[in-house]
């Protein structure tokens, strides 16, 4: 039997990243074992539905590189792969369910069931519509066969209701957390099918589940509890023979360890928690994502990979087909994982470090403030990359390392400026900055003779120099050799730049 996972999103709103690390892990099972993966969209709660949820999903399980075999866009033998599109085999399972006594009908109003839950909490205790409670509610166990004909010809709204049995141990051996055991007494007569005449995620989910052939349910930790109905759900089916494996998730943590991550958190904590930009109804709902923070998909893969599970060795960083090949279902953990975003950032850099100078070159300019000197420049571009990558954990960062060589210097160290400055050498700079601009091919290497030649000429020690050179070209002591920014900045603006500088640092060392 071939393995068949899927990956099942609502598309409520952006993928949060638990999503896709959920996707990543069915996968990379699925990869492992020469089987298919299945994106399956769950969009069955009309009153959740959001507009461009569904496009942001696929184009974001592109970007990390998860191409699903089967679904909405790339088909499949067993669609359609859109729930919304599956009513009608959703409504002839429920009255599958019927017909064979494991459902029944339930035309309790919501007010009925509102007043029944507030009588239960005056006398401190949680209504659940269960076993011990089903013979004194409205449904059809209470009726006669000509009551029930009755009321569904006259068209009175309904819902389909789960009969669980009483008194039964459910359990499963679930991958990740071994044997798991739930009390059908503990559990309610859940909905499967709505008023509306949609169903239920319960009744979908294991529909679908099964005619789709999948055989590992991969999903977060918050189905588990679920997942008591669901096996009833296959039982009542006929389907247990064939009921899919499970694999429920570790939680994903706030970086502080203190609860589940939220999609609220990436404003709080100031980094993304999706992995694309989206843009929501309000300011509040619009995220910045992985990929706008210039993050390499590659690497933002290999972190989540680790958020839950690990090779059981040393090696940290993994191509998508070395995860393929390394992934296991049994190092998976049970304990929650704590988003370290500084775990992201060194995932980013080793990428950015590994990644060829002309292809960064390219991956950086729709981070570049446009006015730029001569960004557009490859050959300048490149050479720009080389020269900051080490210096940035993200494509971001990088663009932003030496944005003194796309615009002017926006800020000069004035400490630095006060304690180094003479203005008495301001002439000698003035021709040093003179001298730099002739020289002839403009490198790196030939600037550094030039400016030696010309300290030994005026007997100013290099100390003095260099300092002045580096705070008059970008206005920071920090940054890649000083040589290569000037080769960058050319001979033109290398002399106005250093010029102006020293103008200004005349200025600073006055008003100090
Ligand atoms: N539609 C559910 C979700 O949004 C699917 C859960 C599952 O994988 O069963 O996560």
């Amino acid at each position: 039997m071939s393995v068949r996972t899927r990956f099942a999103p609502s598309p409520t709103g952006a993928l949060h990243i638990g999503g896709i690390r959920t996707a990543l892990y069915a996968y990379l099972f699925a990869k492992q074992n020469n089987g298919t993966f299945v994106l399956r969209i769950e969009d069955t709660d009309q009153g959740r539905f959001v507009e461009g949820a569904e496009a942001y999903i696929i184009e974001a399980l592109h970007w990390c590189g998860l191409m699903p075999d089967e679904g909405p866009r790339a088909g499949g033998a067993y669609g359609p792969y859109r729930q919304s599109e599956r009513k009608a085999i959703y409504r002839q399972h429920a009255q599958r369910l019927i017909d064979n006594g494991w459902a029944y009908y339930a035309f309790d109003t919501p007010a009925a069931l509102s007043a029944a839950r507030s009588a239960a909490e005056a006398q401190k205790q949680t209504f659940r519509y269960d076993s011990s409670v089903r013979n004194e509610l409205d449904n059809s166990l209470n009726l006669s066969a000509d009551e029930l004909q009755a009321r569904l010809d006259r068209g009175e709204p309904y819902t389909i209701r789960l009969k669980v049995p009483e008194d039964e141990l459910v359990q499963i051996q679930d991958r990740v957390r071994g044997n798991v055991q739930f009390q059908s007494n503990e559990l309610d007569d859940k909905v499967m099918l709505k008023a509306d005449g949609m169903p239920t995620y319960h009744l979908a989910n294991v529909v679908d589940d099964r005619l789709m052939q999948i055989t590992h349910v991969i999903r977060g930790e918050e189905w588990l509890p679920s997942t008591a109905h669901h096996v009833l759900l296959y039982r009542a089916f006929g389907w247990e023979q064939e009921m899919p494996e499970f694999a429920h998730l570790p939680l994903i943590l706030k970086p502080n360890g203190k609860g589940k991550l939220s999609k609220r958190d990436g404003a709080k904590f100031g980094f993304p928690v999706f992995p694309l930009d989206w843009q929501g109804a309000t300011v509040e709902d619009s995220f910045e994502g992985f990929r706008g923070a210039g993050y390499d998909p590659a690497a933002l893969v290999n972190f989540l990979a680790f958020l839950g599970w690990n090779p059981g060795t040393e090696q940290e960083l993994f191509s998508l087909e070395e995860l393929v090949e390394a992934f296991s279902l049994d190092n998976i953990s049970k304990g929650g994982a704590r988003f370290d975003i500084d775990k992201a950032k060194w995932f980013n850099q080793q990428y950015l470090m590994q990644t060829d100078d002309a292809e960064l070159a390219r991956q950086l300019r729709p981070y570049l403030a446009t006015d730029g000197l001569e960004a557009d420049g490859e050959a300048f571009l490149t050479r720009y990359a080389g020269l900051f990558k080490e210096r940035a954990h993200t494509l971001r960062e990088l663009a932003e390392a030496g944005d003194y060589l796309f615009g002017p210097v926006r800020s000069y160290e004035e400490k630095m400026i006060r304690k180094k400055w003479k203005p008495e050498h301001r002439p000698a700079f003035e021709a040093l900055a003179d001298r730099i601009a002739t020289v002839q091919p403009f490198e790196a290497a030939r600037i550094q003779e030039a400016v030696k030649a010309f300290a030994a000429e005026r007997e100013l020690g290099m100390g003095a120099i260099f300092p002045m050179l580096r705070l008059g070209t970008s206005g920071t002591m920090q940054g890649p050799g000083v040589f290569d920014i000037i080769e960058l900045l050319g001979p033109a603006e290398t002399r106005v730049r250093l010029r102006d500088a020293y103008a200004h640092f005349d200025r600073v060392k006055a008003g100090s």
